[in-house]
């Protein structure tokens, strides 16, 4: 991993309706719970590495996800605990980065980007 990857100097509560991080170089991230749980990294939620059963979708959360608390996990990933109990997802900082940032900034730069 690069040690130049930013980390979190600040995040917002679980109770607000967007979960926001400001980041070590500036950068200030916005999320939504739906799209955080969604995308949930975790083995039950999108298999094993190199196999993949069809990703979570919409129908498959519970309306009005949200995080009852999230920590920190070692300098590298934020651990959710959700409110239908999953908390087996770690996010890391790059994919929280560079996958799923919906600030304005990132979510221009991944629509123009050309990700197939
Ligand atoms: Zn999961
Ligand atoms: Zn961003």
């Amino acid at each position: 991993m690069s040690p130049r990857m930013p980390t979190p100097t600040a995040m917002s509560s679980v109770t607000e309706k967007t979960f926001r991080v400001t980041w070590s170089d500036g950068h200030e991230s916005a999320y939504s719970w739906l799209n955080l749980r969604i995308n949930c990294p975790c083995a039950a939620c999108v298999g094993e590495w190199r196999y993949r059963p069809p990703k979570l979708r919409i129908e498959d959360v519970q309306p009005g996800i949200l995080a009852m608390s999230v920590s920190k996990v070692g300098a590298y990933a934020l651990r959710f605990v959700w409110s239908d109990g999953h908390n087996t997802g770690l996010y890391t900082y790059a994919s929280l980065r560079n996958d799923l940032c919906e600030c304005d900034e990132c979510t221009t730069r991944r629509d123009s980007g050309g990700a197939s």
